[in-house]
């Protein structure tokens, strides 16, 4: 078992480190919410791990392009959400971003390996498709993404919850 709201608070920090340290003017609002009961979840810790550190790494990555390219409100603050929730027999784990979001013809092909928009060197295009197959194949769950161009991106991922009480 391992607790999902450490493991995505721990990443979170990880990710938005990680930018920080390669572009020291970037800055971005981080907001969480974590619900208590959403904790314990039956995954691998570090294929879990890596979903989360991909589906932030996009979220920080599209919210900093928006900044640079100067989309957006003059005034535009990059915003991060991360959020767990306990639901009746599942748990969701929801990403949100309000950075450059996915026109449709992208849409249609983020979950395909070596599929990126980003220039060489900034994405191998594997993220989604091993993020896909480690929570559809290899915990049962689900993942989906809600999204408006220019506006935001959101994955939310559900996962059965360990205990099995509904
Ligand atoms: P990579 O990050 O290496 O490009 P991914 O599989 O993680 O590969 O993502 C594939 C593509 O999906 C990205 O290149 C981008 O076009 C799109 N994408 C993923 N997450 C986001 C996001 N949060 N906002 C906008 N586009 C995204
Ligand atoms: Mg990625």
């Amino acid at each position: 078992l391992i607790d999902i709201n450490a493991l995505c608070d721990e990443f979170l920090r990880l990710s938005y480190h990680g930018l920080r340290a390669k572009d020291k003017e970037f800055n971005a609002e981080l907001v969480t919410q974590f619900d208590p009961k959403a904790d314990k979840i039956m995954a691998a810790g570090q294929e879990m791990g890596r979903v989360l550190l991909n589906l932030f790494n996009n979220a920080f990555y599209s919210v900093s392009e928006k900044k640079k390219r100067k989309i957006g409100p003059a005034d535009y603050m990059p915003l991060v959400q991360v959020g767990t929730k306990r639901l009746s027999d599942q748990i969701e784990i929801r990403v949100r971003d309000n950075g450059l979001g996915i026109p449709q013809e992208v849409l249609d092909k983020i979950y395909q390996p070596f599929f990126t928009t980003k220039p060489t060197g900034e994405g191998t295009g594997l993220g989604l498709s091993l993020s896909y197959d480690i929570i559809t194949k290899g915990h049962n769950g689900t993942l989906k993404v809600n999204t408006s161009e220019n506006e935001f991106a959101e994955f939310v991922i559900t996962l059965p919850a360990s205990d099995g009480i509904s």
